[in-house]
């Protein structure tokens, strides 16, 4: 495994806070308290192909990026096409051509019990299969954090009618968002990554077990309702009121409403089943079916849905997997 060394320097076009890292080809926007971990590297020989995997940390929950190179001089690349095959969770992830080779981004899913990653290489030409071969790596058992606490909830009282016209929002929401997050593109995230907010400070980490409890004031006294477990799919981050939140990576809005519990909602389609989500925002500044770039205003930092204190809930869905938002902004993608 080795290291990367970038240089840095500083830029003000998005804010003064912003830091941009030259990597290689990539370019970095992120705050000056914001510690970009140096990725870590394997790369596999496989005939005249070389593919390097890289990652932060090769954690379960950490997003993976791949690229493919050919070094012989005969080879006409663009005939060929590459897949893996992902045989610990049976999934499919497509190559795209680009001027250096290949490239394609996925997911070591959470839940990932094995310590062995398995996966089929497969190269194709002109869409026939015509070789392929197994490679694995070692998955970093990472531990998930657990709030030991409650975190009280406040459930507002509503009559039955109201309930109804809730319950049915709910359903209605939850069908747009299967909907939505099915739709697929080719990749879209370039060379070019942006941290969502001007500083960094996490309030209630990725994946993290929490534990909720409603409750309701009925004359004056504090009465407790159900309890529940869940799983924290995002990472909220500390932000006030009104502040700037950017879109992570060139893509396309699909969905910019406002839901019943993200709030003020962005969810944006970067390709390839890969999406950033935004909740509980004061403001959305962008239309569904705009295309965005990395950087790109698309709304404020708000206290919108099912949210105490403002604070920004920033997330990345990989196919149905849910992926270590901040463990993307050291990949050198290009
Ligand atoms: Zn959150």
């Amino acid at each position: 495994m080795i290291f990367f060394s970038g240089y840095i320097f500083k830029q003000n076009f998005l804010s003064a806070e912003i830091i941009l890292y030259k990597n290689f080809e990539t370019l970095l926007s992120v705050p000056s308290d914001f510690k970009v971990n140096p990725y870590k590297k394997i790369s596999y020989d496989f005939d005249d192909w070389r593919m390097t995997v890289f990652s932060e940390n090769f954690q379960r929950g950490d997003i993976l990026y791949f690229e493919i190179q050919n070094h012989s001089f005969w080879r006409d690349t663009s005939k060929y096409q590459h897949e893996i095959i992902f045989s610990n969770f049976k999934k499919k992830v497509i190559f795209f051509h680009r001027e250096f080779g290949f490239n394609t981004l996925y997911v070591i899913p959470p839940e990932t019990k094995q310590k062995q990653i398995q996966f089929t290489w497969r190269i194709l030409k002109k869409n026939i299969p015509v070789k392929e071969n197994q490679f694995s790596f070692e998955v970093i058992n990472n531990e998930f954090p657990e709030n030991k606490g409650i975190i009280y909830l406040y459930k507002k009282e509503f009559s039955e009618e109201e309930l109804q016209i809730i319950e049915k929002q709910i359903l209605e929401e939850k069908k747009i968002k299967t909907e939505v997050l099915n739709i697929y593109k080719p990749l879209m995230i370039k060379n070019n990554l942006s941290y969502p907010l001007n500083y960094h400070e996490i309030t209630s980490e990725w994946y993290k077990k929490r534990t909720f409890q409603y409750f309701q004031i009925r004359k004056r006294k504090k009465i407790f309702l159900e309890r529940f477990e869940s799983i924290h799919k995002g990472v909220d981050l500390k932000g006030f009121i009104g502040e700037s939140v950017y879109a992570i990576a060139d893509g396309e809005v699909i969905i910019s409403d406002n839901f019943y519990f993200e709030g003020e909602f962005i969810v944006i389609n970067h390709g390839n089943y890969i999406f950033s989500m935004y909740m509980h925002l004061s403001e959305r500044n962008v239309n569904v079916g705009d295309v965005v770039r990395a950087g790109t205003l698309i709304g404020k930092v708000g206290n919108t849905g099912l949210s105490i204190g403002s604070h920004l809930h920033y997330e990345i869905r990989i196919d149905e997997f849910s992926a270590n938002p901040l463990s993307v902004f050291g990949l050198p993608i290009r």
